[in-house]
């Protein structure tokens, strides 16, 4: 080959490697660029995926949330405070609409807590927002929301705020949203069950509104409703619920209900019926020894023989923890007292497994032949069940008519009530031997109050003599007498007496016991001691509700001087001033850390010299009668 002919070859070969490689750069050229092209698709993709994931995952919170047993309104707080922080908006709030009397307004139903929002209550001042009462304006974007049942985004945000707090002045409004990055509020109607229920509000920073973002806030619209409609339907299903679910008993509400329809159809047949009332004995100690499970197993079985020992027509109820009821339609006292000896020993024949053997104290009232009253006839119940706990448990008592609970009854109850459910501080040793004292009855009733009541009395005032009750009960009703007080009033008075200072055991001692005068403010606060009585330590008591004026008021003074309502004359119960004027004599004549004590003659001076002032001359004259001639 000539030299030619190779250059010619070469030059080929060399266009031929040119044109390979421009080709190959332009391929390369346009693999390069789809390849960045397909990243920033990719990058795209990816954050959109992890805005679906991050809503995702707000859902399944809240869808979660909504199948547990969480309340509603923690519900709500989770997704205004979601779609707030995590989905990047200003603000969230889910708003109700509500009516009432005045016509149509609006509530907040939850709220995020953000800056905007501390903001805003910051500049409105109180009341928050969150408590007021919002006005519903029918031309806002609200309404229009609900008519069109569509998303509305506006711009006007503060033509919005103005729509619902229409108190506001333009100067505030305007305060409120300046400086603030807000764009537009987006405003999502809530419908339950077909019926405008309110709205889901968010606030945005951006002023465009994505098809997919109105997408997805309506999706949360429909978890808010269907949780809404959730909440409805669960309470809707607890106001149905007629048992108890550890025992498949009656609940307390059914039993009331049988009971108020029983009251009625007795009252037309003339028929009697009967209430049985049963406390497990010692449940407590059950507990304790095997565990709260074996409890319970204790409880279900007392229900069990409640079921198997009732006709198709009784109620058997559990009331509370431990307790039962059951209702005896067409039952007089004669046959509920052997139904109830039957339930009785058939709870103590049952064996249980581990705890072996239980009883129960049940009590018997019927209506009709012990009263005609449903409150007074459940009370009579439990006194009589109490009574059965008294007087060793495991037996079955019958109610006494209530006319014929006794003065001393119902302070035998009361001091009971007092020292076992800890109702005044005291040692447990003490408590534990009054009670019992209480309980044995071993001397007559009366003069086991009067010891009782000197051993509290002593308690604060150390100097206090034993016997003092008894002459105070004495004196009161035989100044009672003479003013023609009848016989209830009388045994009122006498409960009284055993109880009226029973609020200083509620105050320190060294504020009772002082030796040197009190100040202004001690008094004040001993002062506080008849409230206390009445309205603290008595108040549950049932059956001393009559009591509690008496005791109330046992510091008015006549001329309307005393405490605590500085009532005067007769506006003050006579037998409060009847413990008023013995109160101040027994004083008196008993020693105090700071004085001896003084005669009897002495102590009448001083009572004379307030005649008119504290108590009524009368009174005063009754009195001096009493103690001049001896009579008590
Ligand atoms: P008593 O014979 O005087 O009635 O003694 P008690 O221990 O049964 O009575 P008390 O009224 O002092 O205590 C009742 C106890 O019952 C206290 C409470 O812990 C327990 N209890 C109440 N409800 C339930 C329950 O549903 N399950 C269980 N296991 N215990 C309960
Ligand atoms: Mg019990």
């Amino acid at each position: 080959m000539g030299l030619f002919d190779k250059f010619k070859e070469l030059t080929k070969k060399v266009s031929e490697v040119e044109y390979n490689i421009y080709h190959e750069k332009h391929d390369y050229l346009e693999i390069y660029e789809r390849n960045i092209e397909l990243e920033k698709e990719i990058s795209e993709r990816t954050n959109e995926l992890n805005a679906a994931n991050r809503r995702m995952f707000t859902l399944q919170h809240i869808w979660e949330m909504m199948n547990s047993s969480t309340p509603l309104e923690n519900i709500m707080e989770a997704i205004v405070n979601s779609t707030q922080g995590e989905l990047g908006y200003m603000h969230c709030v889910i708003i109700r609409k509500c009516k009432d009397e005045d016509g149509d307004f609006l509530r907040i139903l939850a709220q995020s807590s953000d800056a905007l929002i501390a903001r805003l209550n910051n500049i409105i001042g109180s009341p928050a927002i969150q408590t007021r009462r919002l006005n519903y304006n029918t031309e806002s974007v609200f309404a229009d929301t609900l008519r069109q049942n569509k998303i509305i985004q506006t711009k006007d945000i503060d033509l919005s705020l103005k729509a619902v707090l229409p108190e506001l002045d333009e100067k505030t409004v305007k305060e409120v949203l300046s400086n603030q990055p807000i764009k537009s509020v987006i405003v999502i109607p809530l419908f339950t069950r077909g019926n405008a229920f309110g709205w889901f509000c968010v606030f945005s920073s951006r002023e465009e509104l994505a098809s997919t973002e109105t997408d997805f806030l309506g999706l949360f619209a429909k978890q808010i409703e269907m949780s809404i409609t959730i909440a409805d339907l669960f309470q809707a299903v607890r106001d149905q619920a007629v048992t108890d679910s550890l025992t498949g008993l009656y609940n307390r509400r059914f039993f009331e209900e049988a009971l108020e329809k029983e009251v009625q159809r007795a009252d037309r047949l003339k028929q009697p019926f009967s209430v049985i009332g049963i406390d497990l004995d010692f449940l407590k100690k059950i507990n304790d020894t095997y565990g709260h499970a074996y409890g319970d197993i204790a409880i279900k079985t007392i229900a069990d023989v409640l079921k198997a020992n009732a006709r198709s027509v009784d109620v058997p109820a559990r009331i509370g923890g431990e307790e039962f009821d059951v209702l005896l339609p067409g039952i007089s006292s004669e046959g509920a007292m052997a139904a109830a000896e039957r339930i009785r020993k058939t709870i103590e024949e049952t064996k249980i497994d581990t705890i072996g053997h239980i009883t129960g104290s049940l009590g018997v009232a019927t209506f009709f032949e012990h009263t005609e009253n449903i409150e007074e006839l459940l009370e009579l119940t439990d006194q009589a069940m109490y009574a059965s706990k008294r007087n060793g448990r495991n037996r079955v008592t019958l109610a006494k008519p209530i006319t014929e609970t006794s003065w001393q009854e119902i302070a035998v109850n009361t001091f009971i009530d007092i020292l076992s459910k800890n109702r005044v501080p005291m040692a447990k040793d003490l408590s534990k031997e009054l009670c019992l004292k209480l309980q044995n009855n071993n001397e007559p009733a009366k003069e086991t109050l009067y010891a009782v009541a000197d051993m509290l009395n002593k308690l604060y005032n150390p100097m206090h003599e034993s016997g003092i009750i008894k002459n105070k009960v004495l004196m009161a009703v035989t100044l009672a007498k003479r003013f023609d007080l009848p016989k209830e009033d009388i045994d009122n008075l006498r409960v009284a007496i055993l109880l009226y200072d029973i609020g200083n055991l509620m105050l320190p001692t060294d504020l009772l016991q002082k030796a040197t005068p009190l100040t202004v403010e001690e008094r004040e606060k001993i002062k506080h001691h008849p409230v206390i009585a009445a309205q603290e330590i008595l108040k549950p008591i049932s059956y001393v509700q009559d009591i509690l004026p008496i005791i109330e008021h046992h510091h008015e003074n006549w001329d309307g001087s005393g405490y605590p309502a500085k009532i005067s004359k007769n506006d003050i119960p006579i037998t409060s001033q009847i413990i008023l004027i013995i109160d101040e004599y027994f004083a008196l004549i008993e020693a105090r850390p700071y004085r001896s004590k003084l005669s009897s003659q002495d102590a009448l001076e001083i009572i004379k010299t307030d005649s008119g002032k504290k108590w009524n001359n009368t009174l005063v004259k009754e009195f001096i009668s009493l103690v001049e001639h001896d009579i008590v």
